[in-house]
């Protein structure tokens, strides 16, 4: 099912959840079993990435495959268009349709870690320079069989600086527009902490974008100090300063105490957003790193996502009922 149908179908807040893939046989079958226990989140869709340049392609498919057709969950597959050949963007756009994944996330991609780019030779000879040129190739090559989503940056891209102004949101917004008019069905946002830059990003989307598109923002659960440092600084999120405030030095080792400060960091955000936007947020996407264990307390603890758990321990109990003579 495509994320567009199932998001309109939803009125209540949800969770959609991104997953890596595994690089061994066993991480893949252990992950496999802790994506089971996720589905008590019942994740709305759950992403799984792609390595920039087709890296992961394999081990991503066959990971994406899995949680279609073992989990029944609905799947979306990252996919990057730069720095690599056409024919494997063919392939797994062929694979996708083939094992029934209806949703893709149309990428860019990032030059290989210590290299860099110029807009000209991140193009390999694929005709792909930008986000927009695979959204157009998709709509052109199979219509409307798949279900497109594209990434946006509340803070603004890293490259769109301009005029000496780093980041700058509103630069990237043009860029958004033209993904939005060539195909795009949803947008999932970069992670990001600062709820104040959000909520005026979202202002902007719906003013100049789109009053109805899914507008997903992109949340990270903080799972130890040092993660949390390292993934705001990959992911050129800002920290405000009252967030930063609740991690006093003398606690910053304590893994424990930081992720249980953390979850209600997130669950604060979420509230927010909510409430700020009217509901017209209300699907909430957590880059998992693989791991559970945060966003489950984040899921069970928020006053607004607790439904999702009490429902399906109702219906999990339903359907004991009915089995159990
Ligand atoms: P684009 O939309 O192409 O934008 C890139 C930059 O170019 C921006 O600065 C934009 O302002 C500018 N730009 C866009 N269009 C034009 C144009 N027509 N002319 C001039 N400038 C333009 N990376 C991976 O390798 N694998 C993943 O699985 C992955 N998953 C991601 C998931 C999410 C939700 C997000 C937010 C990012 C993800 N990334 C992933 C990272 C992403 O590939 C990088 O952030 C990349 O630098 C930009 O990708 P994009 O699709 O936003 O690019």
């Amino acid at each position: 099912m495509s994320i567009r149908q199932i998001y309109a179908t939803r009125n209540e807040p949800s969770v959609s959840l991104e997953f890596f893939p595994p690089k061994t046989e066993s991480g893949t079958r252990n992950l496999m079993e802790r994506m089971g226990r996720m589905s008590a989140l019942d994740p709305l869709f759950i992403t799984v990435t792609w390595g920039a340049g087709g890296t992961t392609a394999d081990k991503t498919m066959e990971l994406a495959v899995l949680a279609s057709k073992e989990l029944h969950l609905p799947v979306c597959l990252h996919l990057t268009c730069t720095n690599m050949e056409r024919h494997i963007i063919d392939d797994a756009l062929e694979k996708c349709l083939n094992n029934g994944i209806q949703n893709i996330l149309a990428l860019r991609g990032d030059p290989p870690v210590g290299e860099d780019w110029t807009e000209n030779d991140a193009d390999t000879g694929s005709g792909f320079n930008h986000a927009v040129d695979l959204v157009k190739y998709i709509r052109q090559q199979y219509g409307d069989r798949f279900c497109i989503g594209v990434a946006a940056y509340p803070e603004g891209h890293y490259q769109s600086d301009v005029d000496g102004v780093v980041q700058d949101p509103i630069r990237d917004l043009a860029y958004l527009k033209e993904k939005v008019e060539a195909g795009a069905d949803f947008v999932i946002t970069q992670l990001f902490y600062d709820v104040e830059k959000f909520i005026k990003f979202e202002q902007m989307f719906r003013d100049i974008i789109s009053n109805d598109l899914p507008l997903i923002p992109g949340l990270m659960p903080i799972n130890s100090y040092s993660l949390f440092q390292r993934a705001a600084k990959l992911s050129h999120a800002s920290i405000p300063q009252q967030i930063l405030n609740k991690f006093p030095l003398e606690i910053q080792a304590d893994d424990h105490m930081v992720k249980s400060i953390g979850v209600e960091i997130i669950i604060d955000i979420i509230e927010e957003i909510y409430r700020r936007t009217s509901g017209r947020v209300k699907c909430f996407h957590f880059y998992t790193l693989n791991l559970e264990k945060a966003i489950a307390q984040i899921v069970s603890q928020s006053p607004l996502l607790s439904h999702i758990l009490e429902e399906t321990e109702s219906k999990e109990n339903n359907d004991a009922a009915f089995v159990t003579p």
